[in-house]
């Protein structure tokens, strides 16, 4: 099988009037279709710009990405990409900021409209679609977020620590709950996330960045022996604090 993604021997710098700042440094990775990957490391690493460069906002200063076989630039491959902050607009309803890519897209249609109710359903947001994201708590903000980004069918899909601004008991709920469905679903993901327990209890293949610029330091997969297989389920498996101490133990030797 071909991978979905394929990074080879990435390297980025920002330019700026202070000069130089290195982010990536000879980052080769590939993920499989239906895989769920998560990226920690320090802050300041480069995590946020490996997302970017993925998504083809910004452009590597030499190596290679493809999409599906394809280089970026040719690609067709859908991308959703998801961030901290939900930039949820304020006057409009749930429903109508989920559409709203749709609408930019000039893809919406009986079709699409359905998906949208479909996916407010799954994700429990079904009764608030009529609501604007204010009526909301910050856990189902997120969630209208990820619908909002879901609705597009991305092949792919980019999290930039997403969970991160929620409090911690929130954070545990959603992401267990949005992370179990992804996985469901099969969806190809890449999460970003400073919470190693987010990324073990989340993940198929965990990459640690070294400090700035990244590299990549180590690649953790994680295999869990469950009949089922839940984020939860994980947190309570002797096997979870064996990967939280290793890849502990990575990020501390590097810092
Ligand atoms: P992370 O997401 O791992 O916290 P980032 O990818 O956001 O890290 O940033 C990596 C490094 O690049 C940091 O040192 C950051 O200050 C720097 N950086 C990020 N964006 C810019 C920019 N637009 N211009 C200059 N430096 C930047
Ligand atoms: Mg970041």
């Amino acid at each position: 099988m071909e991978p979905i993604l394929e990074l080879k021997k990435i390297n980025y710098a920002y330019h700026n009037m202070e000069g130089e700042t290195k982010a990536l440094s000879d980052i080769s990775f590939s993920v499989d279709k239906g895989e769920f990957i998560a990226i920690v490391g320090p802050s300041g690493c480069g995590k946020s710009t490996l997302l970017s460069i993925i998504s083809g906002l910004i452009e590597p200063e030499c190596g290679l990405i493809r999409l599906n076989g394809k280089y970026i630039r040719e690609s067709t491959t859908n991308i959703g990409y998801m961030l901290q902050h939900d930039h949820l607009f304020e006057w409009r309803s749930v429903y109508h900021n989920v559409i709203l890519g749709l609408e930019i897209q000039h893809i919406l249609n009986a079709r699409t409209k359905q998906k949208a109710h479909e996916l407010l359903e799954t994700y429990g947001l079904g009764r608030f679609a009529n609501a604007k994201p204010s009526e909301l708590s910050g856990g189902m903000r997120q969630r209208a977020a990820l619908v909002r980004t879901l609705v597009l069918e991305p092949d792919i899909l980019l999290l930039d620590e997403p969970f991160s601004a929620l409090d911690y008991q929130t954070r545990l709920t959603v992401g267990d709950d949005i992370g179990q469905i992804l996985r469901k679903e099969h969806k190809t993901a890449i999460l970003v996330t400073h919470d190693l327990s987010e990324a073990i209890s989340l993940a198929d293949r965990i990459l640690v960045l070294s400090k700035r610029p990244a590299t990549i330091q180590k690649v953790v997969p994680v295999i869990f022996d469950l009949p089922d297989d839940t984020p939860l389920q994980r947190r309570n498996a002797p096997e979870f604090k064996s990967y939280f101490n290793l890849i502990w133990k990575e990020l501390n030797e590097n810092a």
